[in-house]
């Protein structure tokens, strides 16, 4: 317990002697040494001024002296305007000081740039003459370029667009190597230092012209772009005012000797700030983003993206829509060229069941015939006889309802045969079988098959193709027959009920039966067991209960009889609505 004590004593007493840390950055345009010996006065008249503090300097670039205050690594900096600017809007930076030199230079009028060439390219006068031309500088964002580059606006010569320049780094000296190498036509450095280097005789007077040269006022060097104030000693908003206050103090009691730097009161920078918002850089950068122009330029590739893939969207999906009307048109064309050819098919198992009973028919309507002649012969015997006109009336009659029953029966072979769309309508399914069997039930006789008709009640209607219907039936009969044919006691019946909202038809003969083998096959198409057999009768047979919504099924359970079961749905209750 007591050792924890004497430790906080400790570290509180060592707080208190301990001198405050003071720490001042400073932008090394030309290297830390040149930065340092430039300032080494200032910071050691504030050393003994403040002497409570041990006040130490840091060099370093604009970027590494921004990342220290970020870090609340310095209390002060000693920079060029314009990264004061940048300062000032980030991290609330204001100048207490700005530098002036003792020669009476104005400190409001201190800073500018110096556009160089070299003497031996005479064709390099002015500004104007560098359009094309390869241009060194520091950095783009080095406060000399940015002097020159609205210098260089205002002749009309984008140094990005209509120049190429060169950006060479720090040091500064870097940008007169380039030049003098010839890597460079010219190049950008910060007022007076072309007069420091002949000073310190590393350039000779005569090396380099000036190029755009332009009144410099009180200073004492050839410049070439306008002047802004001289550097201001910088405070950022972390340091404390006392501290600020004892500095700013000391700054501006100091005394230099001749050739030494002088502090002044802070100046006013709006000139750098005009000129970073001419050229939309440093903290005005951001905003020209806002511009809509700026925008579409700065999300071109995205925009270009985004336009292909609706482009390729718009071309998908016309693509889609144009596929879609091919393949619905295709599909109406195989579904009609379908139907077309059902029917055909239709119209062909309907010529052969007809031709199957054809002879029969023939018969059938030879009676009539022939009853019409004999009626006929009886009424001319009466005639010539001249007597009996009542036998000749009577027989007059008769020849009338022989010569109907023959029409009718071949109207109906007519009909059945004719080509016609298929047309569902209500009709009473009792027509339908009467008319079937009027058909068929010659056939039987002639085959000596007895045909009964199981019809019990009367039915309701249903909505139907008659002549499909009519098709069905006498497939199922022709089939039934041909079983049934020359078995002792030959019988089919057809019977016709209502069945759970069904018209049920069945044809049922008493013929061997189908063999299990075959029974899978029976609705195939093509599938006969006949010599002479088309194999379609089932297959479109089925086809056709089903386009009625209905179904066609065989019944093989009673042992001696086989059975086709047809079922015919009846009309729902708002059919009739
Ligand atoms: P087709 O009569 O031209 O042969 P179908 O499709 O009408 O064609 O009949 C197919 C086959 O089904 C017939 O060949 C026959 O073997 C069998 N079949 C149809 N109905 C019966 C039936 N009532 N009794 C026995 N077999 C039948």
């Amino acid at each position: 317990m007591f050792g924890i004590v004497v430790a906080l004593f400790a570290v509180a007493a060592h707080a208190a002697d301990a001198p405050r840390l003071l720490r001042i950055g400073v932008l090394a345009y030309r290297g830390s040494e040149d930065a340092e010996r430039t300032f080494e006065t200032t910071v050691a008249q504030l050393a003994r001024a403040l002497p409570h503090y041990r006040v130490e300097m840091i060099a370093g670039s604009a970027a590494f002296l921004t990342t220290q205050i970020a870090r609340d690594e310095i209390d002060f900096v000693v920079t060029n305007p314009g990264h004061y600017l940048e300062l000032a809007i980030d991290y609330s930076a204001t100048a207490i000081a700005t530098v002036q030199d003792m020669d009476g230079t104005s400190a409001s009028e201190a800073v500018g740039a110096t556009i160089l060439a070299p003497t031996n390219l005479g064709e390099i006068q002015s500004i104007a003459d560098l359009k094309g031309r390869r241009i060194a500088a520091v950095a783009p964002e080095a406060f000399g370029f940015r002097a020159a580059w609205l210098e260089f606006l205002d002749r009309g010569v984008d140094p990005f667009k209509d120049a190429r320049p060169l950006f060479v780094g720090f040091p500064v000296d870097g940008v007169v190597d380039a030049v003098r190498a010839g890597r460079a036509d010219a190049g950008i450095v910060r007022s007076c230092l072309l007069e420091k280097l002949i000073a310190e005789g590393k350039v000779k007077p005569e090396e380099f012209r000036v190029v755009g040269r332009r009144p410099s006022g009180t200073l004492n060097c050839q410049v070439s772009t306008r002047l802004y104030p001289g550097w201001p000693f910088v405070k950022v908003a972390q340091t404390s005012p006392a501290m600020a206050r004892q500095v700013a103090d000391a700054l501006l009691a100091m005394q230099p000797s001749s050739g030494d730097i002088v502090w002044s009161a802070p100046e006013s920078y709006h000139r750098v700030q005009d000129l970073y918002r001419a050229l939309k850089v440093g903290p005005y950068a951001p905003f020209t983003r806002l511009g809509i122009l700026d925008f579409l330029w700065e999300y071109r590739w995205w925009g270009i993206a985004a336009s292909m893939a609706a482009l390729w969207w718009l071309v998908h999906v016309t693509r889609v829509a144009h596929l879609l009307r091919r393949r619905t048109a295709e599909l109406q064309a195989a579904h009609e060229k379908a139907r077309l050819e059902a029917e055909r098919m239709e119209h062909t198992v309907r010529l052969s069941l007809m031709g199957e009973m054809a002879s029969s028919l023939a018969h059938e309507i030879n009676q009539p015939l022939a009853a019409i002649l004999s009626y006929a012969r009886g009424c001319e015997r009466r005639l010539d006889a001249g007597i009996d006109p009542d036998g000749v009336r009577e027989g007059v009659r008769r020849i009338a309802l022989q010569a109907e029953r023959a029409g009718s029966m071949v109207k109906r072979m007519r009909d059945f045969v004719r080509k016609t769309p298929s047309r569902q309508l209500p009709i009473d399914p009792a027509v339908i079988v009467a008319d079937a069997l009027a058909l068929f039930e010659p056939t039987a006789a002639a085959r000596g098959v007895t045909v009964e008709a199981d019809l019990t009640g009367p039915l309701p209607i249903v909505r139907a193709d008659r002549l499909q219907i009519e098709e069905v039936l006498l497939n199922l009969l022709q089939n039934a027959l041909e079983a049934a044919a020359g078995r002792p006691d030959p019988e089919i019946v057809l019977s016709a009920r209502v069945v759970d909202h069904a018209v049920l038809i069945a044809v049922t003969d008493n013929g061997p039966g189908v063999p299990p083998e075959a029974r899978d096959s029976l609705f195939d198409a093509f599938f006969t067991t006949k010599p002479e057999g088309l194999g379609l009768g089932l297959s479109l047979s089925r086809t056709i209960a089903e386009a009625h919504g209905g179904r066609l099924d065989p019944d093989f359970d009673t042992p001696g009889a086989t059975t086709f079961r047809f079922r015919l749905p009846l009309i729902e209750e708002e059919d009739h609505v």
